[in-house]
């Protein structure tokens, strides 16, 4: 916090020695005045100098915090509406560029069985939680940022992908993710719901709307040329790729609406 007030101080001096020389100039015309407009210049190069060699931000690093402009700017996709969850007990600020999209599913069904997504209830499950997701879409293909993209979100836990060490249980710091509003197959909910409650809900809530798909799409197609991620399987990954206890999005899930049909494997 000394930095500014530093800076503050120069602007300060400067000012003085302009005025000074103004007034030198104006009223008296002769050789002091060139002295005091030298004295005055060499006095701002010095304390210029003196500054940059004695910034206490570069004295005091810290790990967590990322190093350049790009991850300090608060972007949201131009498709989303901000609609910020609390930072803190969400997220971190990232550290590493994104370089996947994980896509996910939630809703309220165990709150609240007859209406799985009222959007207060839903934003409740995040702000209660200690959970966070850079984007959620509702069913009708509503975007909202809850968390900018420079924030790394806690929504993938513990898992791997790839068979890469600097990936396991650290996804959330190399992924933008986004939560669809939805509800799965039976089997994708049976670590949630029984069979009969399962079957006990309005069958318009099972899987994804058209309007989500869209939207989704315009997203994805957005955070990936921003950051430039290639729009492929291997790039945008669901949940249950990486931790395999989770189910989302699930097997109601068409890839082939995210992702060009070329790049939709097998078995997901
Ligand atoms: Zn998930």
């Amino acid at each position: 916090m000394k930095y500014p007030f530093y800076f503050l101080f120069i602007d300060l001096i400067c000012k003085i020695n302009y005025d000074k020389y103004n007034w030198c100039e104006n009223i008296i015309i002769g050789g002091g005045c060139v002295k005091k407009r030298l004295f005055s210049v060499a006095l701002m190069i010095v304390l210029l100098f003196n500054a940059c060699g004695k910034n206490p931000e570069a004295t005091e690093p810290t790990i967590t915090e990322p190093t350049t402009a790009y991850f300090q700017r608060e972007v949201c996709s131009k498709y989303a509406r901000k609609d910020y969850i609390p930072f803190e007990n969400s997220s971190w600020l990232r550290e590493f560029k994104p370089e996947f999209v994980m896509i996910h599913f939630t809703s309220a069904v165990m709150l609240d069985p007859d209406n799985p997504y009222d959007p207060e209830l839903n934003k409740s499950i995040f702000t209660d939680n200690e959970i966070g997701i850079n984007y959620i879409i509702d069913r009708e293909g509503k975007i909202l940022c809850y968390l900018p993209e420079n924030r790394a979100a806690w929504h993938a836990g513990e898992g791997e992908y790839n068979g890469e060490s600097r990936l396991t249980n650290r996804m959330n710091m190399y992924s933008i993710g986004i939560e669809l509003l939805a509800i799965g197959s039976e089997s994708d909910m049976q670590q949630y719901l029984t069979s009969s409650e399962y079957y006990s809900l309005d069958s318009e809530n099972y899987g994804y709307t058209e309007a989500q798909y869209e939207a989704l799409k315009l997203l994805v197609d957005d955070i990936c040329q921003r950051h430039n991620i290639p729009v492929d399987r291997f790039h945008i990954i669901g949940h249950q790729e990486y931790s395999p206890e989770k189910s989302d999005p699930g097997e109601l899930f068409d890839w082939s609406r995210v992702v060009p049909e070329e790049s939709v494997t097998d078995g997901n």
